[in-house]
C-alpha cells in the first residue's frame, strides 16, 4: 500500500503515520517525491486492508494499493526517476548518459591503469573490471580477487574516474565495497538472495544484471530484495538472455528498456558486450540500447583483446571504443540526451 501526503504535510504527520505503519505490522519506506511524499508500506499482502484506516490521519491525501508484486521498485511508488550520484560528478538516470568500460577481467596493472586512461580520454566515465569472475568453467581464469581491486582503486586514483566491479557472494560484500565505486551481481547471482539481502545493508549502488533466463518480473523482484533490505540504490542492466539463437552469444532483449522504463523508476543500463558476444556487433547493438531509452551502456575494452584472459571476442580495442564515443555523441543529441 502507498500512503500518499497531502502537498504541504509536515513533518509530525509524517512520523505519526510512519508510527501506525509499524505498528501494524508494516515496514514503512518515505519516498520523497518531486511534489509530495509518500510511504510505502511493505509487508504481508493479507493484512493490507488495515491500513485503509491512515485514510482518516492529518496530512494523508489517499491510501492506495500497489498492484504489481515489487513494491518499491514499481514506478506506482515513486513518481519522478531515481538518479544515482557518483563521486567526480558521475551520475547515473538523468538527462546524461553514463558510459561504463573497461576489460572483462583485470588482469594486470599495465592493462588496467591503460584502459583506464583510454576510456577517460575517449570521453567514457565509468572504468569496469572483474576482480572476482564468474566462470563457466572451473579452469578459467578466476579473476585476480583483492589484487584486482587494488588495481581498481589505483586506476580510479590516477584517472578519477569512478569504478565498478562484481561482488560474487555475501562474504566479499564488505571487501568489494571498501574499493568499488558501485558493486555488480551477475547474470549468475541475481536470485542469490542471500546475497541480494546483504547488499541492502551496504551504502554503495548496487549494478544487477538480468539473469540468463529471468523474467522482468523476477528480475524486478530482485531488485526489491535490495531496496527493501535497506538499499534504494539500484541499477538495472539488461546484457542478453539465453533463447534458441545461436549466432549471437545471447539475445539482447531491447524489449526490455521500454518495458523497466514504464515499470520502475530505477535507471537501465545496456551491456551490448554479454548481450551479443562478439565486438562488431557491440557497437551497431549499443546504439539500439540507447534509441530504445537506456541511461547508459556497459561494454567491454581490452588493450588487445586476442590476449584478453575473458571474454577477449566481445571486447573492443580502444580505437573501436572512440568511434562508439563519436556514434554516441551524435545519438545522444536526437534522443535528447547529453554524453
Ligand atoms: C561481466 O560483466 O564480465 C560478467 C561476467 O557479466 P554477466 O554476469 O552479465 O555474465
Ligand atoms: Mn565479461
Amino acid at each position: 500500500m502507498i500512503i500518499v501526503m497531502k502537498m504541504g504535510a509536515s513533518k509530525d504527520q509524517l512520523e505519526t503515520v510512519v508510527k501506525k505503519v509499524e505498528e501494524l505490522g508494516f515496514k514503512p519506506h518515505v519516498i520523497h517525491g518531486e511534489e509530495r511524499k509518500v510511504v510505502a508500506a511493505v509487508g504481508h499482502e493479507k493484512k493490507k486492508t488495515d491500513l485503509y484506516d491512515l485514510q482518516l490521519y492529518d496530512g494523508v491525501e489517499a491510501v492506495v494499493p500497489i498492484s504489481k508484486p515489487y513494491k518499491l521498485a514499481s514506478s506506482e511508488v515513486k513518481k519522478g526517476r531515481t538518479v544515482i550520484k557518483l563521486p567526480n560528478g558521475v551520475s547515473i538516470g538523468g538527462k546524461k548518459l553514463c558510459v561504463m568500460a573497461g576489460p572483462c577481467s583485470v588482469e594486470s596493472e599495465k592493462q588496467i591503469l591503460e584502459t583506464a586512461w583510454a576510456v577517460k580520454k575517449a570521453g567514457g566515465h565509468m572504468l569496469r573490471g572483474g576482480a572476482f569472475k564468474p566462470r563457466t568453467s572451473p579452469y578459467e581464469f578466476q579473476g585476480l580477487e583483492e589484487a584486482g581491486l587494488k588495481l581498481l582503486a589505483k586506476a580510479r586514483e590516477e584517472t578519477g574516474l569512478p569504478v565498478i566491479t562484481e561482488v560474487l557472494n555475501q562474504r566479499d560484500v564488505e571487501l568489494v565495497e571498501k574499493y568499488a565505486d558501485i558493486l555488480q551481481v551477475g547474470a549468475r547471482n541475481v536470485q542469490n538472495f542471500s546475497l541480494l539481502k546483504e547488499l541492502g545493508q551496504c551504502k554503495k549502488p548496487v549494478f544487477l544484471k538480468r539473469g540468463l533466463s529471468s523474467t522482468i518480473k523476477e528480475w524486478l523482484l530482485s531488485a526489491e530484495y535490495i531496496i527493501t533490505s535497506g538499499n534504494p540504490n539500484v541499477i538495472l542492466c539488461e546484457r542478453g538472455i539465453r533463447t534458441f539463437e545461436t549466432a549471437t552469444r545471447n539475445t539482447l532483449d531491447l524489449n526490455a528498456i521500454p518495458v523497466l522504463k514504464k515499470e520502475t523508476h530505477l535507471p537501465v543500463i545496456v551491456d551490448p558486450s554479454h548481450g551479443t558476444g562478439y565486438w562488431s556487433y557491440v557497437i551497431p547493438m549499443a546504439m539500439a540500447g540507447i534509441a530504445a531509452g537506456a541511461d547508459g551502456v556497459m561494454i567491454e575494452v581490452h588493450p588487445k583483446p586476442e590476449e584478453a584472459l575473458s571474454d577477449g571476442g566481445q571486447s573492443l580495442t580502444f580505437s573501436r571504443f572512440e568511434e562508439l564515443m563519436g556514434r554516441l555523441q551524435a545519438l545522444a543529441t536526437v534522443v535528447e540526451r547529453s554524453l
